[in-house]
Protein backbone atom coordinates (compact mmCIF):
# COMPACT_ATOMS: atom_id res chain seq x y z
CA UNK A 1 0.00 0.00 0.00
CA UNK A 2 2.75 2.72 0.93
CA UNK A 3 4.56 2.03 -2.68
CA UNK A 4 1.51 2.46 -4.15
CA UNK A 5 0.41 5.62 -2.65
CA UNK A 6 3.87 6.83 -2.85
CA UNK A 7 3.29 5.94 -6.93
CA UNK A 8 0.16 8.36 -6.57
CA UNK A 9 2.42 11.08 -4.92
CA UNK A 10 1.47 10.25 -1.42
CA UNK A 11 5.51 10.87 0.62
CA UNK A 12 5.06 7.68 3.27
CA UNK A 13 8.16 6.55 5.57
CA UNK A 14 8.49 3.64 3.57
CA UNK A 15 11.78 3.14 2.37
CA UNK A 16 12.97 -0.79 1.62
CA UNK A 17 11.42 -3.79 2.31
CA UNK A 18 14.34 -6.21 3.20
CA UNK A 19 12.17 -9.40 3.76
CA UNK A 20 8.74 -10.55 5.61
CA UNK A 21 9.93 -9.24 8.53
CA UNK A 22 12.10 -6.48 8.15
CA UNK A 23 11.53 -3.09 5.96
CA UNK A 24 13.70 0.26 6.60
CA UNK A 25 11.48 3.18 7.46
CA UNK A 26 12.68 7.04 7.57
CA UNK A 27 13.12 7.32 11.72
CA UNK A 28 9.42 9.72 12.39
CA UNK A 29 8.34 11.47 15.37
CA UNK A 30 4.36 10.18 15.55
CA UNK A 31 2.08 12.57 15.79
CA UNK A 32 -0.09 11.49 18.31
CA UNK A 33 -3.63 10.99 16.48
CA UNK A 34 -5.32 8.73 14.83
CA UNK A 35 -7.10 9.46 11.77
CA UNK A 36 -9.83 8.10 11.07
CA UNK A 37 -11.60 7.88 7.66
CA UNK A 38 -15.07 6.33 6.89
CA UNK A 39 -16.89 5.76 3.45
CA UNK A 40 -19.25 3.21 5.13
CA UNK A 41 -21.20 3.71 8.51
CA UNK A 42 -19.93 1.08 11.19
CA UNK A 43 -18.37 0.42 14.71
CA UNK A 44 -17.89 3.47 16.69
CA UNK A 45 -19.88 5.52 14.21
CA UNK A 46 -22.50 3.21 14.27
CA UNK A 47 -23.16 3.03 17.80
CA UNK A 48 -22.30 7.24 18.45
CA UNK A 49 -24.56 8.39 15.80
CA UNK A 50 -27.01 5.40 15.86
CA UNK A 51 -26.53 5.07 12.17
CA UNK A 52 -26.89 1.02 10.78
CA UNK A 53 -23.44 -0.42 10.12
CA UNK A 54 -23.60 -0.82 6.21
CA UNK A 55 -24.98 2.38 5.67
CA UNK A 56 -23.00 4.40 2.66
CA UNK A 57 -22.41 8.12 3.99
CA UNK A 58 -23.16 10.85 1.89
CA UNK A 59 -19.32 12.12 1.43
CA UNK A 60 -16.28 10.35 3.44
CA UNK A 61 -15.65 11.43 7.05
CA UNK A 62 -12.61 12.44 8.91
CA UNK A 63 -12.35 11.90 12.68
CA UNK A 64 -9.28 12.55 15.31
CA UNK A 65 -8.51 10.66 18.04
CA UNK A 66 -5.93 11.41 20.42
CA UNK A 67 -2.78 8.20 20.69
CA UNK A 68 -3.02 8.02 24.66
CA UNK A 69 -3.70 4.43 25.59
CA UNK A 70 -4.47 5.22 28.86
CA UNK A 71 -7.02 7.59 28.05
CA UNK A 72 -8.62 5.22 25.90
CA UNK A 73 -7.65 7.27 22.72
CA UNK A 74 -10.67 9.82 22.84
CA UNK A 75 -11.83 11.49 20.11
CA UNK A 76 -10.22 15.41 19.50
CA UNK A 77 -11.45 18.08 17.12
CA UNK A 78 -8.99 20.85 15.44
CA UNK A 79 -9.45 23.35 17.89
CA UNK A 80 -8.12 20.74 20.93
CA UNK A 81 -5.72 19.40 18.94
CA UNK A 82 -4.27 23.19 18.75
CA UNK A 83 -5.02 24.23 21.67
CA UNK A 84 -3.29 21.05 23.79
CA UNK A 85 -0.52 21.50 21.32
CA UNK A 86 -1.04 17.89 19.57
CA UNK A 87 -0.54 19.33 16.16
CA UNK A 88 -0.51 22.78 14.66
CA UNK A 89 -3.00 24.08 11.90
CA UNK A 90 -0.49 23.72 8.96
CA UNK A 91 0.27 20.08 10.15
CA UNK A 92 -3.56 19.31 10.43
CA UNK A 93 -4.57 20.98 7.13
CA UNK A 94 -1.72 19.40 5.07
CA UNK A 95 -2.82 15.46 7.03
CA UNK A 96 -6.32 15.99 5.92
CA UNK A 97 -5.53 16.71 2.77
CA UNK A 98 -3.38 13.52 2.45
CA UNK A 99 -5.89 11.33 4.16
CA UNK A 100 -8.74 12.32 1.61
CA UNK A 101 -6.14 11.83 -0.96
CA UNK A 102 -5.21 8.11 0.55
CA UNK A 103 -8.59 7.31 0.98
CA UNK A 104 -9.41 7.96 -2.93
CA UNK A 105 -6.54 5.60 -3.81
CA UNK A 106 -7.40 2.87 -1.38
CA UNK A 107 -10.91 3.06 -2.26
CA UNK A 108 -10.04 2.66 -6.03
CA UNK A 109 -7.52 0.09 -5.59
CA UNK A 110 -9.74 -2.27 -3.31
CA UNK A 111 -12.69 -2.03 -5.71
CA UNK A 112 -10.46 -3.70 -8.17
CA UNK A 113 -10.25 -6.67 -5.94
CA UNK A 114 -13.84 -6.75 -5.01
CA UNK A 115 -13.15 -5.04 -1.78
CA UNK A 116 -15.38 -2.57 -0.36
CA UNK A 117 -13.04 -0.17 1.74
CA UNK A 118 -15.50 0.54 4.69
CA UNK A 119 -13.26 2.51 6.94
CA UNK A 120 -9.42 3.06 8.31
CA UNK A 121 -7.39 4.32 10.51
CA UNK A 122 -4.00 5.67 9.81
CA UNK A 123 -0.82 7.51 11.49
CA UNK A 124 1.38 10.34 10.49
CA UNK A 125 4.86 11.37 11.23
CA UNK A 126 6.85 14.83 10.91
CA UNK A 127 10.47 14.21 9.35
CA UNK A 128 12.58 17.58 8.66
CA UNK A 129 9.74 19.50 8.45
CA UNK A 130 7.56 17.12 6.21
CA UNK A 131 4.48 15.37 7.29
CA UNK A 132 4.52 11.72 6.16
CA UNK A 133 2.40 9.01 6.55
CA UNK A 134 3.26 6.14 8.74
CA UNK A 135 2.61 3.15 10.96
CA UNK A 136 0.56 0.74 8.99
CA UNK A 137 -2.11 -0.14 6.90
CA UNK A 138 -3.54 -3.30 6.92
CA UNK A 139 -6.29 -5.85 7.94
CA UNK A 140 -5.87 -4.53 11.57
CA UNK A 141 -6.25 -1.00 10.87
CA UNK A 142 -9.15 -1.09 8.28
CA UNK A 143 -12.61 -2.61 7.43
CA UNK A 144 -12.66 -4.74 4.15
CA UNK A 145 -15.57 -6.22 2.94
CA UNK A 146 -16.00 -8.62 0.01
CA UNK A 147 -18.45 -6.21 -2.11
CA UNK A 148 -20.96 -9.09 -3.57
CA UNK A 149 -21.35 -10.48 0.28
CA UNK A 150 -20.54 -8.01 2.44
CA UNK A 151 -18.55 -10.60 3.93
CA UNK A 152 -16.18 -8.80 6.75
CA UNK A 153 -12.45 -9.52 5.57
CA UNK A 154 -10.50 -8.05 8.73
CA UNK A 155 -9.90 -7.60 12.27
CA UNK A 156 -13.60 -7.82 13.13
CA UNK A 157 -13.63 -11.54 12.61
CA UNK A 158 -11.72 -11.68 15.68
CA UNK A 159 -12.98 -8.99 17.88
CA UNK A 160 -16.90 -10.02 17.63
CA UNK A 161 -15.49 -13.63 17.90
CA UNK A 162 -16.84 -14.20 14.49
CA UNK A 163 -13.83 -17.39 13.71
CA UNK A 164 -12.43 -17.40 10.28
CA UNK A 165 -9.97 -14.87 10.99
CA UNK A 166 -6.62 -16.59 9.50
CA UNK A 167 -8.58 -17.30 6.41
CA UNK A 168 -10.24 -13.51 6.06
CA UNK A 169 -6.37 -12.30 6.24
CA UNK A 170 -5.32 -15.01 3.52
CA UNK A 171 -7.62 -14.14 1.08
CA UNK A 172 -6.86 -10.37 1.78
CA UNK A 173 -3.19 -11.43 1.07
CA UNK A 174 -4.37 -13.09 -2.02
CA UNK A 175 -6.49 -10.56 -3.38
CA UNK A 176 -3.78 -7.87 -2.82
CA UNK A 177 -1.36 -10.15 -4.93
CA UNK A 178 1.00 -10.94 -1.67
CA UNK A 179 0.97 -14.73 -2.34
N1 LIG B 1 -8.95 1.46 14.30
C1 LIG B 1 -7.64 1.06 14.51
N2 LIG B 1 -7.09 1.24 15.75
C2 LIG B 1 -7.78 1.77 16.80
C3 LIG B 1 -9.11 2.18 16.57
C4 LIG B 1 -9.67 2.01 15.31
O1 LIG B 1 -6.97 0.58 13.60
O2 LIG B 1 -7.21 1.90 17.90
C5 LIG B 1 -9.56 1.29 12.97
C6 LIG B 1 -10.60 0.19 12.94
O3 LIG B 1 -10.02 -1.04 12.54
C7 LIG B 1 -11.58 0.67 11.91
C8 LIG B 1 -11.50 2.21 12.00
O4 LIG B 1 -10.26 2.49 12.65
O5 LIG B 1 -11.14 0.30 10.61
C9 LIG B 1 -12.64 2.82 12.76
O6 LIG B 1 -12.75 2.20 14.02
P1 LIG B 1 -13.94 2.58 15.01
O7 LIG B 1 -13.78 3.98 15.46
O8 LIG B 1 -15.24 2.24 14.36
O9 LIG B 1 -13.69 1.72 16.29
P2 LIG B 1 -13.97 0.18 16.53
O10 LIG B 1 -15.42 -0.06 16.29
O11 LIG B 1 -13.10 -0.52 15.54
O12 LIG B 1 -13.53 -0.03 17.95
Amino acid sequence: MFKLLEAKGVPTDYVEELNDRETVLKKVEIVPLEVIIRNKAAGSFSKRFGVPEGTTLKCPTLEFCLKDDALGDPMINDSQIYAIGAATKEEIAKISEMAYKINDVMVEFFKSVNVDLIDFKIEFGRFHGEILLADEISPDTCRFWDMDTQEKLDKDRFRRDMGGVEDAYAEMMKRVGLN
